[in-house]
């Protein structure tokens, strides 16, 4: 499985595309303002891309969805929490001073346990409220592999040696301390992390060095 992610100013939010080497059937996840750069990068290898998924509706995070689904065409996936956050994207963006396009309506509603298969790509779904109400980090296997997936995509519920803010509206400290504890820490020491902003970690790092989360805080 490949996994390349890009960022651009002024948010530095990593926007992702996924994809199977063996069957180029590719995911595009947090389409934001690099967008041009994922579609130019899975044209070039030539990637069938089947889905947009999104770890939350936060502006930042969806400012490239419309672009992608014009490009792709394919369906949209968002957890019904965050989905106030992004039917209302240009108004938010407007008070921070930017202009935002509305997004396309979400196609399919994610749930906690949701199996999500894109040929021999296989997405699970774990809801991890606390950065906004409707945040998922998303566990990516093989389609029918057995272990856990080597790589979670968090978008910004947990940071390498940070955490997701939690003053905006929707926002709950306690709870997302219990999404990174509960749900995160809950994967196996090896489990590669890719946050929505900054570097990607592991669940070791995090455990053993994150001042917020790390065990014995
Ligand atoms: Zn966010
Ligand atoms: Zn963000």
């Amino acid at each position: 499985m490949d996994i390349e992610s890009r960022a651009v100013a002024p948010f530095f939010k990593n926007g992702f595309l996924v994809s199977s080497p063996a069957t180029r059937a590719a995911i595009v996840i947090d389409p934001g303002d690099e967008v041009d750069e994922l579609i130019e990068l899975a044209e070039g290898k030539r990637l069938d891309v089947k889905a947009i998924l999104l770890t939350h509706g936060h502006v930042d995070h969806v400012t490239g969805v419309t672009a992608a689904r014009e490009r792709w065409g394919v369906p949209i996936y968002l957890h019904p929490a965050d989905r106030p956050l992004y039917d209302n994207a240009p108004a938010i963006g407007r008070m921070f001073g930017l202009e935002v396009d509305a997004p396309p309506p979400a196609d399919h509603a994610l749930a906690d346990g949701d199996i999500l298969v894109f040929g021999d790509l296989e997405v699970r779904i774990h809801h991890t409220p606390g950065h906004c109400p409707g945040g998922v980090c998303l566990e990516l296997r093989g389609a029918g592999e057995q272990e856990p997936g080597a790589d979670l995509i968090v978008g910004d519920t947990l940071f390498a040696g940070s955490i997701g803010r939690t003053d905006l509206p929707g926002g709950d400290t306690a709870m997302l301390l219990d999404s990174i504890r509960r749900v995160l820490f809950a994967f196996p020491a090896a489990t590669r992390v890719h946050p929505g902003h900054g570097p990607s970690t592991t669940i070791a790092e995090e455990r053993a060095t994150n001042p917020f989360v790390a065990d014995g805080v």
